[in-house]
């Protein structure tokens, strides 16, 4: 630790320390950002794994009892946790707490959790757009959140202080932080990181479909392109199954389109229009080209 941090906390309470929770404490950690981390997940083997990690001061399986005396909680488990912890540890919360989450979807955390809070306890949705394909607490790294953008999605009212601070936290991690409405930022990651995953899942479901003989030949030359579907379709099958289903109508909207221009490419193939073909992928191109320049590649 070179220099004090820009946010701290009495007590950090983290509901789930899988890839994301676990990277947050090995922040915490870093940077001193709090001097107790309690950490609660549904499992003794991942709790024994984040103590022999040097990333939990205390464990339990009790929501309620791991965010006793918190400052600030962190909802780090997959979406469809997210009624049955705030229930359970609702009654556990402190007077003036902050609870905020990481999920990839944002109405249904602020229909899930909001409501279940006591009043005097401050809730301010986020999500920290970044990840890898691993999961547990052994896959985080301090460094995961550097450089990328995380999201918040207040609903209008939310203490000014509260935001403020999870915002500080997400800086502190070396995050970009933006706001914006929870349905907006849910059709934007839908496209953005719903639906990739969706396509990715599809396609390597359906080589691995494939007969035998093609299947070994799908593995030995899948440098061709199919490689870095693998890896994305390598992701939390949990996690994945959850963000489909607590983000299912700006998926099932952004997957309409998908599906139109995709039969728009199936046609100029089948006619042979190599202009339509080009001009299309010329115009793609352009996007990466934005990526890259936006340095989020
Ligand atoms: P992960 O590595 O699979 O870890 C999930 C953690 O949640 C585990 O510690 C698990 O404990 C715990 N858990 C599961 N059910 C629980 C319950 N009922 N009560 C308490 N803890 C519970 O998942 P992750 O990748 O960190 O994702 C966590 C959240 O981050 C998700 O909401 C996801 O949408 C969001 N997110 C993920 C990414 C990504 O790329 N992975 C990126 C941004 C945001 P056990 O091991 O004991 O089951």
């Amino acid at each position: 630790m070179t220099e004090a941090p820009a946010v701290r906390f009495e007590r950090i309470a983290l509901i789930g320390i899988g890839l994301i929770g676990s990277s947050l404490a090995r922040v915490v950690r870093r940077d001193g950002i709090a001097p107790h981390i309690a950490v609660c997940a549904r499992t003794h083997a991942t709790l024994d794994t984040a103590r022999a990690l040097g990333i939990a001061d205390s464990t339990t399986t009790d929501p309620r009892a791991c965010v006793d005396g918190a400052d600030l909680v962190v909802i780090c488990s997959p979406l469809g946790t997210y009624g049955e912890v705030a229930r359970a540890m609702a009654p556990g919360l402190r007077e003036g707490a902050i609870v905020t989450d990481v999920g990839s979807a944002k109405e249904c955390a602020i229909t899930d959790i909001g409501p279940r809070l006591p009043e005097g306890v401050h809730f301010v949705p986020g999500h920290p757009i970044a990840g890898t394909e691993n999961s547990g607490p052994e896959a985080g790294f301090a460094e995961l959140f550097q450089g990328r953008y995380c999201i918040l999605t207040p609903p209008t009212g939310t203490d000014p202080t509260a935001i403020a601070r999870v915002e500080a936290l997400w800086r502190q991690a070396g995050m970009m932080v933006e706001r914006m409405d929870a349905r907006h930022h849910d059709r934007v990651l839908a496209i953005t990181s719903h639906l990739p995953h969706l396509i990715a899942y599809t396609i390597v479901g359906t080589a691995t479909d494939l007969a035998d003989e093609a299947r070994s030949e799908v593995i030995k030359f899948s440098a061709g392109g199919f490689r870095d579907f693998t890896r994305i379709a390598a992701s939390d099958p949990v996690m994945w199954r959850d963000v489909f289903l607590n983000n299912r109508d700006a998926v099932l909207e952004m997957l309409a389109r998908f599906t139109e221009d995709l039969t728009a490419l199936q046609r100029a193939i089948r006619w042979g229009e190599g202009e339509v073909l080009q001009d299309h992928f010329t115009r793609t191109r352009e996007i990466r080209r934005g990526i890259v320049e936006a340095k989020q590649a």
